[in-house]
């Protein structure tokens, strides 16, 4: 189905600052007890030094363009609900091993350069369904993640100070995430630890091996023959993202800053800077939060960051293409992620029209399939999973159907950790509903484990490999 254009306003032309998002409905937003300490936390985020900088998010919007172009593949990943507590290095340590080794089994695959962004350094915020919730009886405000209150049921009144903790978290867990990568945690001379032993269908546990082999002989092959003169197998680049939810806090971290050496846009010397938001290369909208006339899609259309919108199945296809137009008006190929989460049963009707929506519009994307976010189902317990089935049969037929529509699907957003969970059922673990209990830890939605996450890049590899 071709889009018209029919019915669409302009873009908002008023004038786009940090703040105007101020002047707008916002959902999902905040009110703190007290406005004094508030106002201390946000003048103290204004004073610190950018995480990110402008030359780092230029660079993976480089990448994304060719991503949008079909010369790379997405691969992003991470915790649906970061926790402060996450900022250790044995849970660092094993997210980014477990995105190195998808990324070599896709590079494998698709046989193009992977992007990586992890969901890691500042995940800190989480939309809810209901401010409210009951535990035990006891009604009380729902835990929105740690950069806002605590899981703690003691600790549920929304804190100011945590959103400054949050900013010494995220740049924690990036220091440390720069001093691994330096140090040789991503040299691809190293061997590697692939653990395949729990696949337990003989034939699928050779197929995987044969993968393993063939990616460590062609990087022996390329140590051998001297092919690393420049260094490049030596460190990775990753990048890191989060949902720009709470806005109070992306404000301060939106820097007017010079453009770096990499902006190759056509600049005159009166635009030589831009706003970039320095707590993340990549900011993504949630599918709660992306009102056309609301505050998030608002703050998000004056950033120079490449960002992402999620895309659910209430979102009808004019409403995609004004997005669009406003996020994105010059039409920046790559600049925007559409992250599609319809779910396994409704992909098939939606992916084709948004598709055909955003071809006829102009607006070159990045698509990038969440298989996880409208998989969520809850067992006959009540505890909240998703079926592996389920995902991949969602990547599968987005995968399947970008290729019948003349796209490409550009990449993938999983929730997963580099932990042993037990959180989505399936995989070749076999992992049951009776299993979730093992090690259930998510404090908000089930995440791939490490075997999981690992068996998702092989499938999808071989989807490709045909
Ligand atoms: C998420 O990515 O954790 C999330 C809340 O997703 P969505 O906005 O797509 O529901
Ligand atoms: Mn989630």
């Amino acid at each position: 189905m071709a889009y018209d254009g029919a019915g669409i306003s302009a873009p908002s032309k008023t004038e786009w600052t940090p703040s105007s998002w101020r002047t707008k409905p916002i959902k999902q937003d905040v009110t703190y007890d007290s406005a004094s300490a508030l106002t201390a936390a946000l003048t103290k985020l204004e004073n610190l030094p950018p995480i990110v900088t402008p030359t780092e998010i230029i660079k993976l919007k480089k990448s994304l363009r060719d991503a949008a172009l079909g010369r790379a593949f997405l691969l992003q990943g991470g915790d649906c609900a970061e926790l402060f507590s996450y900022c250790s290095d044995d849970p660092i340590d094993s997210k980014i091993k477990l995105l190195l080794q998808m990324s070599l089994v896709l590079i494998w695959g698709a046989n193009k350069p992977v992007v990586r962004i992890a969901r890691m350094a500042g995940q800190y915020a989480k939309p809810r369904s209901s401010p409210m919730e009951t535990i035990d009886g006891v009604q009380m405000p729902s835990f929105r993640g740690d950069i806002l209150n605590g899981f703690d049921i003691a600790d549920r009144t929304p804190n100011p100070e945590r959103l400054v903790s949050a900013y010494f978290h995220s740049a924690t867990t990036l220091n440390y995430t720069r001093a691994q990568l330096s140090s040789g945690v991503a040299d691809l001379h190293n061997p590697m630890d692939w653990g395949l032993g729990h696949v337990r269908d003989k034939s699928l546990q050779s197929k995987y091996q044969r993968i393993v082999a063939s990616i460590s002989d062609s990087l022996r092959f390329m140590r051998t023959v001297g092919a690393d003169t420049a260094g490049q197998l030596q460190t990775v680049d990753l990048y890191t993202s989060h949902e720009g939810l709470v806005l109070e806090y992306e404000q301060c971290l939106t820097r007017r800053l010079r453009h770096p050496a990499n902006y190759d846009s056509a600049i005159t010397s009166a635009d030589r800077k831009g706003w970039y938001n320095t707590s993340a290369h990549f900011l993504w909208i949630g599918d709660r939060t992306r009102q056309i006339d609301g505050a998030h899609v608002e703050y998000f259309r004056g950033l120079e960051n490449p960002i992402g919108i999620k895309v659910g199945p209430s979102m009808k296809n004019e409403e995609l293409v004004q997005l669009l137009d406003i996020v994105n008006p010059r039409k920046e190929v790559g600049k925007i992620t559409l992250i599609t989460r319809y779910g396994e049963d409704k992909v098939e009707s939606m992916l084709g029209p948004h598709i055909e929506a955003v071809k006829a519009s102009g607006h070159v994307v990045v698509w990038q399939c969440d298989p996880m976010h409208g998989n969520t189902r809850s067992t006959p317990t009540g505890i909240k999973t998703r079926h592996f089935s389920s995902i991949f049969s969602e990547l599968s037929s987005a995968l399947k159907i970008h290729q019948q529509h003349g796209s490409f699907l550009g990449g993938m957003h999983l929730e997963l950790t580099g932990d042993a969970v037990t959180e989505c059922v399936g995989g070749s673990e076999g992992l049951n509903e009776e299993d979730l209990s093992l090690n259930y830890t998510t404090y908000c939605d089930p995440r791939l484990n490490e075997k999981q996450a690992l068996e998702l890049a092989f499938l999808v590899a071989g989807h490709y490999r045909g």
